[in-house]
């Protein structure tokens, strides 16, 4: 078994170094398509013209050269992704790689190229006859976007003129998009000032899971009040953002009404009616979650939680949680996972024994995990700094699960392996589950039993109070925003109603600066960043109860469901593979009781 200083990843099957003559022939080709692209711009730009006045027959004769073209984008894909994910992949190593930062502006700048020189492209075949777009999917070589394509094509009614399209890209620039940066530019220079200390906002806010609760007041109300300070500006970007977007849905709206829950809910690969069920069986139990903050404040002695500790850790008992070192962790991931299947055992050893983790730790080392991966050969990669305790191991069965995810679809076309973000932790929480399962079922002391369930209260109350909160914000200013620009006082006064709505009288008190200390409301490029982590949570819970009923079955069915990930909507692959309806309650309520089952199992203990 190899140890945690030899935990880093072999990625010179892909270059040998960043002076490999590799890169410099993969760039090339790059510019070199990208010019057949810029060739053919004019010839597409016409045709799309050409439909938007119900004039076809151009577009009959390219057919083949439609296809051909498309063949060529979606090889080209596969280039920039090498290029991109071996540079960005050195820089978590270390910050301060310079070739891997010239390398990734690079990339980015000759992907701006190629996304333009491919649109016209794009546009014709999404606006396409319906007869001329099943022609174009049946073939070999554009086949795998079947599924994308058809589900673009469920908003055609809401499209614009291309020229409008073209204009409205354009002006976003710096209309949206630039609101979105401005709350980056802001929050990435805001200063937090705690004891006489000047902090950066992220240090600040990483306190907020300090073990000490004074500290942790303390770092809530000062970002808070630094917050405090950027209010207008903070106020004016939420405002200009969801304007922005309910005029767009307003002018596309003129066929057919576009509903801001559609738009979100096609991104997600769900019906509406999938997420109204989602999130009324949440509020019917919302007393599991808030049972969760109840308990959390039992156990820090204290009446009621503050908002600054909800990300608490348990408080330290006397017995000190002794490290897990890196083999034994695998070693732990391989038991668990075996409980399933033996591939799944045997995929986290293949991981470790081709160098495919890196853990260990480094010098300008990135914070964070992330599972990656190398489209080309179809090799998963996972990122995390290992430092022994329960929350890492926990942390490197979610990464792992996600690179078995990527794993099982090894075989299939690229397209049909990206999957929306409500399907993303699928396998990630599946694994985590499965691993939190183990530990519980090994571990002597109820001490130990205790700090395992601890993290199942803080997933319960964030994801099934916090997530839903935000939720119910975003709905209630996108509705008030479509008549009047929110003040400032307006936007205190609807977070903390909406978090009075979800966590009724289980916090000692709202935080009303929540919705500017928050970045997920003011990503320019996604409205509702929220609702898709719980609906990952229970979907994935919800597959996990199927485990030991299934049995022996089990495995090669949750195999199958995820290699449909990227190719179905939800709603159909759950149908499909497990025969249940996530449009109705009753398959979220059973994900619930799982939760409630670990929330009893803390109470007990
Ligand atoms: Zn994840």
């Amino acid at each position: 078994m190899k140890d945690l200083q030899t935990a880093s990843w072999d990625n010179s099957n892909i270059y040998k170094n960043f002076q490999d003559p590799q890169i410099a022939r993969d760039l090339e080709t790059i510019e070199e398509r990208t010019k057949v692209f810029q060739s053919k711009s004019a010839l597409y730009n016409n045709l799309v013209t050409q439909l938007e006045n119900n004039i076809t027959t151009d577009l009959y004769n390219e057919m083949e050269l439609t296809k051909q073209l498309t063949r060529l984008y979606l090889d080209t894909d596969v280039v920039f992704y090498n290029l991109a994910i071996y540079a960005s992949m050195a820089n978590s190593v270390n910050a301060l790689n310079y070739e891997a930062k010239a390398q990734l502006d690079k990339v980015m700048m000759l992907s701006n190229e190629f996304m333009k020189a491919i649109k016209p492209l794009q546009l014709c075949v999404q606006r396409s006859p319906a007869d001329f777009f099943m022609a174009f999917l049946d073939d070999e070589r554009t086949k795998e976007l079947t599924f994308k394509l058809t589900q673009s094509r469920k908003q055609l009614e809401n499209l614009l003129s291309v020229n409008e399209e073209v204009l409205l890209t354009g002006f976003s620039m710096d209309g949206l998009n630039a609101w979105g940066k401005l709350y980056s530019d802001i929050s990435g220079s805001m200063k937090v000032e705690i004891d006489g200390k000047v902090l950066g906002l992220a240090t600040a806010k990483n306190l907020a899971s300090h073990e000490d609760r004074t500290t942790r007041e303390k770092a809530y109300r000062a970002v808070n009040k630094s917050w405090q300070q950027q209010e207008i500006s903070a106020c004016a970007i939420l405002n200009s953002i969801n304007g922005w977007r309910n005029e767009n849905f307003k002018v596309r709206s003129t066929k057919k009404e576009l509903h801001y829950l559609d738009q979100t809910c096609l991104s997600a690969s769900i019906t509406r009616e999938t997420l109204q069920a989602l999130m009324s069986t949440t509020y019917d139990k919302r007393s599991v979650g808030q049972e969760s903050l109840n308990l959390m404040a039992k156990e820090l002695k204290i009446d009621r939680l503050g908002p600054w500790d909800v990300m608490a850790p348990m408080p330290s008992t006397t017995t000190v949680p002794s490290k897990i070192s890196y083999p034994e962790a695998i070693g732990i991931l391989k038991a668990a996972f075996a409980e399933v299947h033996q591939d799944m055992a045997d995929f986290a050893q293949m991981m470790v024994d081709k160098n495919w983790i890196d853990c260990a730790d480094s010098e300008n080392r990135a914070q964070g995990a992330y599972c990656s991966g190398f489209p080309g050969v179809r090799e998963p990669r996972v990122f995390m700094t290992y430092d022994g305790s329960m929350g890492n191991v926990l942390t490197l069965a979610h990464e792992i699960g996600h690179a078995y995810h990527s794993w099982v679809m090894r075989d299939i076309p690229l397209t049909e392996t990206s999957y929306p973000m409500t399907l993303a932790e699928t396998a990630s929480i599946f694994a985590e589950t499965l691993v939190r399962d183990y530990l519980l079922k090994i571990s002597k002391s109820n001490e130990e039993k205790k700090m395992i369930l601890w993290q199942e209260l803080e997933s319960a109350q964030s994801l099934m109070i916090n997530i839903p909160a935000r939720f119910e914000f975003e709905q209630r200013f996108v509705e008030l925003r479509k008549t009047k620009n929110v003040t400032v006082p307006e936007t205190k006064d609807l977070m903390v109603a909406s978090q009075k709505y979800w966590y009724e009288e289980t916090l000692s008190e709202y935080d009303e600066m929540f919705w500017a200390s928050k970045l997920h409301f003011s990503m320019a490029g996604r409205s509702f960043y929220n609702y898709p982590y719980l609906f990952g949570y229970l979907f994935s819970l919800g597959i996990y109860a199927k485990k030991d009923s299934l049995g022996a079955d089990f495995h090669s069915k949750y195999v199958e469901l995820l290699r449909d990930t990227g190719r179905m909507t939800a709603e159909d692959l759950i149908l499909k593979h497990f025969n249940e309806d996530i449009t109705k309650k009753d398959f979220w309520l059973k994900s619930i009781r799982i939760v409630e089952n670990s929330v009893e199992k803390f109470k007990k203990l």
